[in-house]
């Protein structure tokens, strides 16, 4: 097989790769060849002519050959960005015009949802029922997020007799927006919508395991009418790309999505030119189980918590405390309702837990596995990896997991879960807590009062009461301590975006 060859495939291979896909506007795009980078609103190859492949986890078949952007191609983004910003017409245009282009961006969204959510599912290895509803949902963020142009607000104050002042809020300029592979098309169409619709300008680094429908998203941003450089799509590495975008002298701000490891590393190039920075980063959240609640609800509900998108979630419920009373019994049924759950390919829509997304993480998730049962945790489902082809594992449970475990302390992202006793209230807040991450939360109980003293005192961006992982596109999403830096959503990413300036006038 070509390495660095044409980017087009034989249809035979892609035909292979592809197995499972039906809708003929996703095979077009495969086979199309169209996957250089978006920079200036043109498609060009990589300045070095490198390309790398994607692979799909569920058949551990290459998709396609994806231009590798490196830093010279970051220069080319970064500086057709700059221009848009400068001197284009999309940060002086009329807010209701630019609403107007993200709308219209939303329209082809929504008419292609179901290649986009193919497209992801092929280079995710997300069921198809999951990419399905986030396609679906995309078009909605991007109108909310159109809606924002026209409330950039300041304000006035008095100062005197002769003179007043007032606050001018401005778009910040170019913005860095990097993003991980569990949630490709949502997070490259949601990111960015915000920014764009306060008047900045976008360099966005999808990640290198699922580069696809962020292409495919170029096409239709082509399409919806933006001002050339206003957005632009960099595929690459994390070390290359993105360590690029990061590092850029000419780039005011990153927001990113990803690990906390990675985030640090963000965190230190911003000292290059005191970039903004917003972090969304990891997790190891807590999911309270009082002893008062319905297990049949309470058990599917806190299995989801973790086990949704095999694990791959930020915000997993991955330990899950359960009071004595009730433990036995609630961890030999949730123990039932991960062996129940379906493994199978993610075109299977009867099925809920499908391939990881590579190799590398395949191998970190079952390290985790053998980790706890040498740890001495009891392993009461899963634990398997797939003998055949793709990125396989059993949704696994672990009972008699301590607090202090690696199992409990460290992000495994995948389909893993950790149940822990705890005996009063104040020892589920205090185990809770106890984590050096701080995004989700979860409480199951009866009890409201109990509920809202626990929510209070939880350490975490996000509580959960009686069903768990909602979020809300004006709600403020982030986390607490290593979770990261900052919030999104609404007038909170309204405010990442911008700056601030004060007026004074004399009269
Ligand atoms: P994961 O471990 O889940 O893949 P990462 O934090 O490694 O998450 O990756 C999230 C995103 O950050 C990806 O787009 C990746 O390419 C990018 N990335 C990885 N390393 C760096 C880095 N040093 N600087 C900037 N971006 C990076
Ligand atoms: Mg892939």
């Amino acid at each position: 097989m070509i390495k660095d060859g044409p980017m087009a495939e034989n249809d035979d291979s892609v035909a292979l790769a592809t197995e499972g896909a039906r809708n003929e506007n996703t095979l077009r795009f495969l086979k199309s060849g169209a996957r250089g980078l978006y920079i200036g609103g043109r498609f060009v190859p990589s300045l070095s002519g490198k390309t790398f492949e994607t692979v799909n986890p569920a058949n551990e078949r290459r998709l396609a050959m994806v231009a590798e952007g490196g830093e010279a191609d970051i220069d080319a983004a970064v500086a057709a960005a700059r221009k848009a910003f400068d001197r284009g017409p999309w940060p002086r245009m009329r807010p209701a015009e630019r609403a107007k282009v993200l709308n219209r961006l939303a329209d082809l969204v929504q008419a292609h949802a179901e290649e986009l959510a193919e497209i992801d599912t092929l280079d995710s290895g997300l069921m198809i029922t999951v990419t399905r509803a986030g396609a679906g949902g995309i078009a909605d963020s991007l109108r909310d997020a159109a809606s924002w142009a026209n409330k950039v607000e300041g304000e006035t104050y008095p100062t005197g007799p002769d003179n007043f002042s007032f606050s001018l809020r401005e778009p910040l300029g170019v913005c860095g927006i990097i993003i991980p592979w569990n949630g490709p098309a949502v997070l490259a169409a949601r990111k960015p919508g915000i920014a764009l619709a306060v008047g900045n300008t976008v360099v966005l680094k999808p990640a290198e395991q699922t580069p696809l429908s962020a292409l495919r998203l170029a096409e239709l941003i082509s399409e919806s009418g933006f001002p050339e450089g206003v957005i632009n799509i960099v595929t690459g590495f994390g070390v290359g790309a993105g360590s690029a975008l990061a590092n850029h002298r000419d780039v005011d701000a990153i927001s990113f999505t990803g690990s906390a490891s990675v985030g640090k590393e963000i965190v230190k190039a911003s000292s290059e030119n005191f970039k903004k920075v917003m972090l969304e980063l990891g997790g190891k959240s807590p999911h309270i189980i009082f002893a008062d609640v319905d297990l049949e609800k309470a058990v599917p509900n806190a299995a989801m918590g973790v086990f949704r998108n095999h694990g791959q979630m930020c915000f997993a419920g991955s330990r899950v405390f359960v009071q004595r009373d009730i433990y036995a019994e609630f961890a030999a049924e949730f123990a039932r309702y991960a062996a129940a759950m379906k493994v199978a390919s993610p075109w299977d829509t009867a099925a809920s837990i499908g391939p990881l997304v590579s190799a590398a993480q395949h191998e970190r998730v079952t390290g985790y596995v053998d980790l706890g049962v040498r740890e001495g945790a009891r392993l009461a489902a899963g634990g398997k990896r797939n003998d055949g082809k793709g990125y396989y594992v059993n949704p696994t449970v672990f009972c008699n997991v301590n607090n202090s475990m690696r199992i409990a302390r460290e992000e495994i992202f995948g389909p893993v879960a950790s149940l822990i006793a705890f005996d009063t209230e104040e020892d589920a807040i205090r185990q809770g807590n106890d984590t050096v991450y701080g995004l989700g939360s979860g409480i199951w109980t009866r009890d409201v009062s109990r509920a809202i003293r626990v929510a209070r005192q939880l350490r975490a961006g996000n509580v959960w009461i009686n069903g768990y992982g909602m979020r809300n596109e004006m709600a403020p999403f982030g986390g607490y301590k290593h979770s990261g830096i900052g919030r999104e959503g609404g007038k909170y990413s309204v405010e990442f975006y911008s700056e601030m300036k004060s007026v004074f006038v004399t009269i």
